[in-house]
């Protein structure tokens, strides 16, 4: 089967694999149908999450058909359509009775965080990834849901990962009403949670970003104010300004670690690493925030942040709360809010590329051609 392949740091091409087959009784096959590239990728991509190897399988957002069941699969039958949640999860663990499910201690026992997530390195399980024509599914009892007939496939492949991230950002953040919410990041998480960050009843939604492009599509797919940092300078000292001296009730990092990497160096002087803990979005996040307030973090990090000012988040008596999307609580809600149009996720899809032409498809992704704000593999039918 082809299968997008990582041979180093910004170097991805298509290569023929061996098909996954049925390791355990709660397998299954599924046939991919979509899978996009996400932000998370691009810390694999660049080479900044540790223990990446060459000859992996990146993609944990995707949706398919199920091809083949293992005998303990009693949720799922051959030939069903599924939305695939990026975690992977047991169910049964004592995180996943929380409903943790991005923290599922079975999937990934090695770590003491993150649970199993699908084409994520071996840091979260080594587990293959959809950007591919198949994909073998653990536990396939407990993540896949069954598309509904209504719903196009282009939705449903945008529910195993931005819709839920986006969502449980503005949650996180604990959005009361009439808040200001200023949201750092203008990709498609950030874009996703200042739509989302309405739903909890904010007053004022305020997102920071360096592409004109994005801001511009942030600013008519949620209704917020937007501003190039850029041009500002100093998106704390805007923050300031515009509330009276107080900063936002919530804040939101939807960037996380190296994606701001230049705008860091000239801060510090030096490279950043996703393992360094670099946070420029995470530091413009907790300065920009009001005494008491919430700050809530998406972004992805490495295990360590040396850069956080957390002396400036103890004094102004933050609460700083983050996690992965936990996308199995929140498919049930968001399925609705899809189906009665609260949220139109495909809307944010720019490109569909086919899986062959992965490396062109990572490249306008991370360079941000072509206005790019998602795109979808389409793997040959
Ligand atoms: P993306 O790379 O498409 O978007 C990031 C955006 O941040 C870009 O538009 C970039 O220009 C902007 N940016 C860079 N530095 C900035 C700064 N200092 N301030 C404001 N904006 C800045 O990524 P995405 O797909 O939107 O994902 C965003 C983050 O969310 C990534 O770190 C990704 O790994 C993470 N993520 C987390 C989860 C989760 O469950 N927690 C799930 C999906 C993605
Ligand atoms: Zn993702």
């Amino acid at each position: 089967m082809l299968a997008m392949t990582y041979r180093g740091p910004q170097r991805v091409r298509i290569e023929d694999k061996p098909m996954p087959e049925i390791q355990h009784p709660q397998d299954a096959i599924v046939r991919v149908t979509r899978a996009c590239i996400c932000g998370s990728d691009l810390h694999l991509y660049n080479g900044n999450v540790p223990d990446t190897r060459v000859g992996e399988t990146f993609g944990h957002e995707f949706i398919g058909v199920v091809e083949d069941l293992g005998s303990e699969v009693t949720n799922l039958k051959v030939g069903d359509q599924v939305i695939v949640p990026f975690n992977i999860a047991c169910g049964k663990c004592t995180f996943c009775k929380q409903e943790l499910y991005g923290n599922c201690h079975e999937s990934n026992p090695q770590a003491t965080a993150v649970g199993g997530i699908f084409g994520y390195s071996h840091i979260a399980g080594g587990y293959n990834g959809g950007q591919a024509e198949y994909v073998r599914v653990p536990y396939a009892n407990v993540g896949p849901v069954v598309i509904p007939d209504w719903m196009h496939p282009d939705d449903a492949v945008m529910l195993t990962d931005v819709v839920p991230t986006g969502y449980q950002a503005a949650e996180m953040g604990g959005i009361q009403k009439g808040d200001t919410v200023a949201i750092f990041g203008a990709g498609p998480i950030g874009i996703m949670a200042a739509k989302c960050a309405w739903l909890f009843g904010a007053g004022r939604v305020i997102v920071f970003d360096q592409e004109d492009y994005r801001l511009e599509f942030a600013q008519r797919y949620a209704q917020c104010e937007t501003y190039n940092f850029r041009s500002l300078k100093d998106p704390v000292l805007f923050m300031k300004k515009t509330t009276d001296s107080l900063g936002a009730d919530v804040c939101i990092d939807a960037v996380g670690a190296e994606a701001a990497g230049d705008v860091l160096q000239t801060i510090t002087g030096r490279k950043t690493l996703m393992q360094a803990g670099s946070a420029t979005a995470l530091q413009w996040a907790i300065n920009s925030a009001k005494k008491g307030g919430i700050v809530s973090v998406v972004g992805v990090y490495g295990p360590t942040g040396n850069l956080v000012p957390i002396g400036n988040a103890v004094n102004k008596g933050l609460t700083i709360r983050g996690n992965q999307a936990s996308v199995k609580r929140l498919l049930p809600r968001l399925i609705e809010h899809v189906k009665n149009g609260v949220i139109d996720p495909k809307a944010m899809i720019t490109h569909r590329i086919p899986l062959e032409e992965v490396a062109d498809a990572y490249r306008i992704f991370s360079d941000k051609l072509d206005g790019c704000i998602k795109t979808v593999l389409i793997p040959p039918s």
